[in-house]
């Protein structure tokens, strides 16, 4: 086995003509086996959605992965749902149509928590997702398929969705980069709505610099998404590169040791440096946790209301009535996570509790976007951590459902202020990867990824312990 080469000459030599492409898939199908990162491999049927493949951009002949909830032509779409269960897409979200347009490859659909509720990827209809760095442990999620497939080195990249954090935390766990940009930055058209106020199509990488130019190629506003806008004007020149001024928790509360251990390391690194550190107080952060489980759920029983049996998806047979049969489509079709979270969302807007707990959740939302924006008149960004705890066992209950949900306010913060956050590999716990996460103003990506940049020194990812190496006798050069 030679040492994998990576960079654009791998990736194109692995997808360079029908033959490579073959192959590929057949090394994909060996690797996931193993970890289970995959719902779906196909990428001839992928590579057939390219309407040009003689592109010579960064991004071309490079396969990426896409997260069972956003939408790629003739792929299925589950949302890692029962309901949904070989449901095919008949059209693509436009984050991929504009990677298609720079001639990179969809490989397949990537595993996910229930239509991305959860942080393990356990919730899963079809089964559970290994954290290859140990596979005992969970990738994290709701993304942990396409986090596991990057840091496994079976694709550069991978498009997940973010509401709360389901890029950042698997990318956390998994050793890679993770993209929750700002709010409308990506459109969502495609994007399988849970919670539409809050989330975004995000990235999963390599390196900072993948993460960077897929970025640059998904952005932009786009006439099916109504909530999405181009970034304004001159935001590269705002983009602030080292050395930068950075606001840490005073008291970062609750993290394990090990995490707490890589929170003051990435602190130190910074001061060593030279950036400015400003310790801050969030006071707003113990709230973050109810609001956005408030907002969350309300939208989710909404969003889900379409699962009826009647134009998607699964259909009960044989009932006596309309009502019955919508009724048992949904108790079977949808998992317990998903019911609890719809049975939330409907009781948080039943009239006469609405004031008591949705409005006044988006009135704190409210307080949270101001005390960020008047922090960011003071610091250029801010180093949080990802999740409290560095890792937990699959299939442990080692964390609750509703530890998993306190352990979010981390990450959901940047989702209620609909700012940019990037979670990049800062540390390890023994053999798993730890994640720290900067989070910057709305549409200055660019100062995330310069920092992280600088903070990476320009390398790329350590791949997982038997991720993906190309046979022997393979000349991607050869092949190009
Ligand atoms: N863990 C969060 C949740 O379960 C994150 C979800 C997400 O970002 N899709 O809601």
């Amino acid at each position: 086995m030679n040492k994998p080469e990576r960079g654009i000459q791998f990736w194109r030599g692995l997808t360079a003509g029908a033959e490579q492409l073959q192959q590929y898939k057949e090394l994909l199908e060996v690797y996931d086996s193993r970890i289970g990162s995959f719902l779906e491999i196909d990428p001839v049927k992928g590579a057939a959605l390219i309407q040009d493949r003689r592109g010579s951009g960064p991004l071309a002949g490079v396969p990426f992965g896409v997260k069972d909830n956003i939408a790629v032509k003739n792929f299925q779409l589950s949302c890692g749902s029962k309901i949904l269960e070989n449901f095919i897409s008949p059209y693509t979200a436009t984050a991929v149509q504009k990677l298609l347009a720079a001639g990179s490859i969809p490989v397949g659909k990537l595993n996910l928590d229930e239509f991305g509720m959860g942080s393990s990827t356990e919730n899963s209809a079809f089964h559970p997702t290994a954290n290859p760095w140990d596979h005992a442990y969970v990738p994290g999620g709701s993304s942990g398929g396409s986090a596991a497939a990057v840091a496994a080195g079976l694709v550069p990249f991978a498009l997940g969705s973010d509401t709360g954090g389901s890029v950042r935390q698997p990318a956390a766990f998994c050793g890679t980069y993770g993209l929750k940009p700002t709010y409308g930055a990506v459109s969502r058209f495609g994007l399988t709505a849970y919670a539409s106020s809050l989330e975004c199509v995000g990235i999963l990488a390599d390196s900072v610099h993948t993460t960077r130019e897929v970025f640059r190629t998904i952005m932009g506003a786009d006439p099916l998404d109504q909530t999405s806008t181009a970034a304004p004007e001159g935001q590269a020149d705002t983009a602030k590169s080292s050395p930068c001024t950075i606001g840490v928790l005073k008291q970062p509360e609750g993290l394990d040791a090990a995490t707490e251990a890589v929170y003051l390391a990435s602190i130190e690194r910074m001061k060593d440096l030279g950036w400015t550190i400003v310790p801050i107080d969030l006071s707003t952060l113990e709230y973050v946790v109810p609001v956005y489980y408030t907002i969350a759920t309300a939208e989710a029983s909404a969003n889900l209301a379409r699962y009826t049996g009647i134009r998607y998806g699964v259909r009960e047979q044989g009932t006596a009535n309309h009502e019955e049969m919508v009724r048992l489509t949904r108790e079977h079709g949808f998992g317990n996570e998903v019911k609890l979270r719809i049975l939330l969302g409907t009781y948080v807007l039943r009239s006469g509790f609405q004031d008591q707990y949705y409005v006044r959740a988006q009135k704190i939302r409210t307080l949270i976007l101001r005390e960020i924006t008047e922090l960011f008149t003071r610091v250029d960004m801010m180093l949080m951590p990802v999740f409290p705890v560095s890792g937990f066992r699959l299939g442990s209950k080692q964390m609750t459902p509703f530890q998993q949900k306190m352990a979010d306010k981390f990450t959901a913060t940047a989702n209620l202020a609909g700012i940019p956050s990037l979670s990049f590999p800062a540390g390890k716990a023994g053999q798993l990867p730890v994640g720290m996460q900067l989070m910057a103003p709305v549409f200055h990506e660019e100062r995330l990824f310069n920092a992280a940049e600088v903070l990476s020194g320009g390398r790329p990812i350590e791949l997982a312990p038997g991720s993906l190496v190309l046979p022997d006798g393979y000349d991607a050069k050869a092949v190009r």
